[in-house]
């Protein structure tokens, strides 16, 4: 059986001498692991859409034992990802943390659109980093089964108040009157989380928050995906180390 979809590299490992072994995440099938055979030699067709980033037309067989990447045709491959450390590190961590709250051998539009958006947006250095980290961290949060409650205290129902406080392990807020506990957020910042949970895919990129607001947020953002999700990301200690630097 032949599988025809769209997809991004996420992950990439040289095998033998001359193969890939590649995680894809596409745009009908979710997360696929497969082998690209001769992938690493210059000559292979396969070779550029194979590449960690690249974004390519694939057509995948199903073996009996694995996925096996028959044809591979790049439509962008985001090289200039490569020329900054730092961005390169951030786009690493993207792509591990979309591969992991992704479904596999599902269809997975929503994720691979976020991802696709969020990596042009890094390659152009249009927004800032904590900006894209903040929404991708949210969103994808989100979209995966662990979108927190925004819409108003969990106890009396408020939509805003003065100060709205975050319960981060109950996903919740809390207005200044019933709140004992929680992370306080100033008006910017709730309502760049309340965006990012719910708008509309082709805007949830499309707002502006103070440099202060930003750095609030991402700590926020990233708070909340520590607290539920219970895995060790590597490459957002590796993209920490380079910004410590
Ligand atoms: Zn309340």
């Amino acid at each position: 059986m032949l599988l025809k979809t769209d997809g991004v590299v996420i992950r990439e490992k040289g095998t033998g001498e001359s193969d890939r072994f590649v995680t894809l995440l596409t745009r009908d099938y979710g997360v696929l692991h497969a082998f690209a055979r001769g992938a690493k030699s210059l000559k292979s067709e396969k070779q550029s859409g194979t590449q960690l980033f690249a974004y390519a037309d694939f057509t995948i067989s199903r073996g009996k034992d694995a996925f096996v990447v028959t044809e591979a045709r790049a439509r962008e491959v985001f090289y200039k990802l490569r020329e900054d450390v730092e961005r390169l590190a951030l786009a690493q961590y993207f792509c591990e943390l979309t591969g992991l709250l992704a479904p596999e051998e599902m269809p997975a539009e929503a994720y691979l659109s976020l991802l696709l958006n969020a990596l042009y947006l890094l390659t152009s250095g249009k927004r800032p980093q904590p900006f894209l980290k903040a929404v991708l961290e949210l969103r994808l949060m989100s979209i995966s089964g662990y979108m927190p409650d925004l819409v108003g205290c969990a106890q009396c129902g408020a939509y805003t108040d003065e100060r709205m406080f975050f319960d981060r392990r109950e996903g919740c807020l809390l207005c200044a009157d019933c709140a004992d506990h929680g992370e306080p957020l100033t008006s910017g910042v709730l309502a760049a989380m309340r965006h990012i949970c719910f708008a509309e895919p082709k805007k949830v990129f499309s707002f502006t928050l103070s440099d202060a607001g930003l750095h609030k947020l991402a700590n926020l953002t990233e708070g909340y995906m520590h607290t539920h999700l219970n895995h060790t990301f590597k490459t957002l200690q590796f993209y920490k180390q380079i910004k410590a630097q």
